[in-house]
């Protein structure tokens, strides 16, 4: 019996096949044909991509399978959002979120299965840290979701379980695979990578340059209460954050967005408001505002509307623009912090 390919092909990029292609002395060209029947034709058997050299097909077919999640649960919340239960070949599953809008549809994909860095208000990282997912299983989030719709996906946030930075390269080469013309071709500028802050791990975005949409956590401009909030604050200050991020984004030329969850009688106050706006000035940047999604993990609250308007009344006067984000999905779990990694 012919033993199981080793490799997965959807973990390669398409320079990741060219050079696979040119070590079996075949034209670098063909690792984009390869992608076209892969992510625009949805192929999954070599022999079916007429266009590639027989003995190049058939080398590829003993190296290389195609892998696909098995979707364990789909529901749907009341205002459309809809989250998924994906199953993972070691058994344990994933949750990724849909998104829909008027013009939009946005999926919001795990990067990893469980969280290392445990925010004090989030249940993504409630359960520990479990495994970096592999690129393919990035990728399939979306190929998966996206073969259900009529609609297809127009945008992918990494903003479901996880750190993505902390899973740099198998990320970084799923938002490749995501960005390519050849591939799944999203614009360059519809994958949003966010992070919890990892300023080495901007650093090298910021080298590689690679037009990467980024999203910071920050949620508190106070480094005491952000290291309540965020022990990674205590590896990353917020001074050695907004350094980084003015490198990122006068290298890349776009603004970055500040993520900034409202939490009751925490970070609200008109002191939290003057900090922030002090914080983001200098930097080019998009901000948006989260009501905290209360949740049984957890004992911080949502703020009242009355909260709210006071924090963002001092922003206004200080000339700082924001977004406020309405909570969505949360009658099925699918809010922001209410993702968790499950073991099955
Ligand atoms: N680790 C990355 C990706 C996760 S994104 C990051 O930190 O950016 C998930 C977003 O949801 C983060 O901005 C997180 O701070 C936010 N979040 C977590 N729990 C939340 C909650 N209960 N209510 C609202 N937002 C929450």
């Amino acid at each position: 019996m012919k033993n199981s390919p080793p490799f997965d092909i959807k973990d390669f990029t398409r320079s990741e096949l060219a050079v696979i292609c040119k070590e079996q002395k075949a034209p670098a060209f063909h690792a984009g044909q390869i992608f076209e029947w892969i992510y625009k034709k949805g192929v999954t058997d070599f022999r079916e991509m007429s266009n590639i050299p027989k003995t190049l097909a058939s080398y590829l077919e003993d190296k290389y399978y195609f892998s696909l999640l098995k979707t364990l649960k789909r529901e749907k919340s009341k205002d459309l959002t809809e989250k998924f239960l994906f199953g993972l070949s070691d058994g344990s599953a994933i949750e990724t979120v849909l998104i829909p809008e008027e013009r939009r549809r946005t999926l919001c994909v795990s990067s990893q299965a469980g969280c290392k860095f445990a925010c004090s208000f989030c249940a993504s990282g409630a359960d520990g840290f479990i495994r970096n997912l592999s690129t393919s299983e990035i990728v399939n989030q979306f190929l998966s979701v996206n073969g259900l719709l009529e609609e297809k996906v127009t945008n992918v946030v990494f903003m479901g379980v996880g750190e993505p930075l902390d899973n740099f390269e198998n990320v970084l080469k799923a938002v490749d695979i995501l960005r390519d013309e050849k591939g799944i071709n999203l614009g360059k500028r519809k994958v949003v990578v966010s992070t919890c802050g990892i300023v080495p791990a901007i650093r090298r975005l910021t080298e590689l340059h690679l037009g990467i949409r980024l999203s910071v956590s920050l949620h508190s401009a106070d480094d005491g209460k952000r290291l309540r909030l965020m022990s990674v604050n205590k590896l990353y200050n917020t001074a050695s954050l907004i350094r980084a991020l003015k490198e990122y984004v006068s290298k890349e030329g776009f603004p970055v967005t500040f993520e900034y969850v409202l939490i009751k009688g925490f970070n609200t106050n008109p002191d939290d408001a003057r900090k922030l706006s002090m914080f983001v000035r200098g930097v080019p940047y998009k901000l948006n505002l989260i009501p905290y999604n209360a949740n049984p993990f957890f004992e911080w609250q949502t703020p009242s509307k009355r909260e709210i308007q006071e924090f963002t009344g001092i922003l206004r006067e200080k000339k700082v623009f924001y977004t406020l984000r309405r909570r969505r999905g949360d009658d099925i779990s699918a809010a922001c912090g209410m993702l968790r990694f499950r073991a099955v």
